[in-house]
């Protein structure tokens, strides 16, 4: 399948209300531009540089998801352009995503980043460290952040009843922030399943998925 055909059989598999993100990371601009030919506007990359280069060659009624984890000192190359930040985890990061966006006069959209997975590697946080860094104090004085959701990754592994577990923890975090923190009608984005596990990510209440190799290949790190 080539990448129209591929985009094609998402947006008929995956229901309405759930946002595609199309995992662009080590593509080359071609494969982007053939993707945005067929109307797919959101766009994922992991790396800032990679990003940051990429978007003034491509469309810019593109709509650029930072997905990877970022750190403090690169939010200043991407605050001015991209459009929704996924991997939150620290106050430290929110503070200055809020001061990227309020000197680039703008907004920008932040899904809090947590820790399902049972591997030690990833990002993220719990709800115990969520609770002792954040208070609401500190939340509304962030007038350039929108607060829009969560996301999270699971466990790689084929067991399939362990990734719906996590996904139906992150599903229960996002209500729980929903009711306690974030009772704004824009807090509606879950941000969960990749090509691999998409599917089980939308049973379990997804809004927002990125599939990356599914769409474009397997990525080739070697190049
Ligand atoms: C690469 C990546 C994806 C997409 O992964 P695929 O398995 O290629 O669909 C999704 N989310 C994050 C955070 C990623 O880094």
């Amino acid at each position: 399948m080539d990448i129209q055909e591929s985009l094609l059989k998402f947006t008929k598999d995956i229901p309405d209300n759930v946002t595609l993100v199309a995992v662009s990371k080590t593509k080359p601009i071609e494969s982007i531009l053939e993707a945005y030919k067929t109307g797919q506007r959101d766009f994922g990359e992991n790396k800032v540089q990679e990003l940051q280069q990429k978007h003034p060659k491509l469309p810019s009624d593109i709509r650029w998801h930072m997905i990877g984890h970022l750190q403090t000192n690169k939010v200043k190359y991407i605050g001015h352009f991209v459009h929704m930040i996924h991997a939150v985890d620290s106050l430290k990061l929110l503070l200055e995503i809020n001061k990227q966006a309020k000197k680039a006069n703008r907004k920008i959209n932040v899904l809090l980043q947590f820790h399902i997975a049972n591997e030690e590697s990833k990002f993220g946080f719990t709800m115990q460290r969520f609770k002792e860094e954040i208070d609401i104090g500190n939340l509304i004085q962030l007038e350039n952040i929108v607060f829009r959701g969560v996301m999270g990754m699971a466990t790689y592994t084929n067991d399939t009843e362990i990734i719906r577990n996590e996904f139906r923890v992150l599903k229960e975090i996002f209500t729980k922030l929903h009711s306690e923190y974030f009772t704004h009608d824009t807090f509606d984005v879950i941000s969960m399943g990749m090509s691999q596990d998409y599917k089980i990510a939308v049973e379990e209440g997804s809004t927002m998925v990125r599939i990356g190799s599914s769409i474009f290949g397997e990525r080739n790190y070697k190049k």
